[in-house]
């Protein structure tokens, strides 16, 4: 589930641990660690593929500690992804707002 989500994912850990923590292709114990956690939030999200960004999701499935972390990688790792891998980037983010417009909807009509 979320095979492209997961990508992302795994390219934002890896760029983080590259250029903090000196890996080379093999990660860290604690990113790998990471890595691990949020592959198995996003296999079990219950949105599935129509899953809204974590930032406006409503359920917020993240341990604290995870969270933190996270959101580090990605605000670092975020503006990078542009220039390593623009068209993966551009299509992920084209996406991402597609389903959140998607979800918003479905939650107007919830009430
Ligand atoms: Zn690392």
């Amino acid at each position: 589930m979320n095979e492209g989500e997961k990508k992302v994912v795994r390219k934002m850990i890896g760029i983080y641990c590259r250029s903090k923590h000196d890996s080379s292709g093999v990660l860290c114990k604690t990113c790998a660690e990471l890595e691990q956690y949020a592959l198995s939030r996003l296999e079990n999200c219950p949105f599935g593929e129509n899953k809204p960004t974590c930032n406006s999701c409503s359920i917020h499935c993240y341990r604290s500690d995870m969270k933190q972390k996270i959101k580090e990688i990605m605000r670092f790792s975020g503006s990078k992804m542009l220039f390593i891998h623009p068209i993966d980037t551009i299509r992920h983010f084209h996406h991402e707002r597609k389903r959140n417009n998607n979800y918003k909807a479905a939650l107007k009509q919830q009430k």
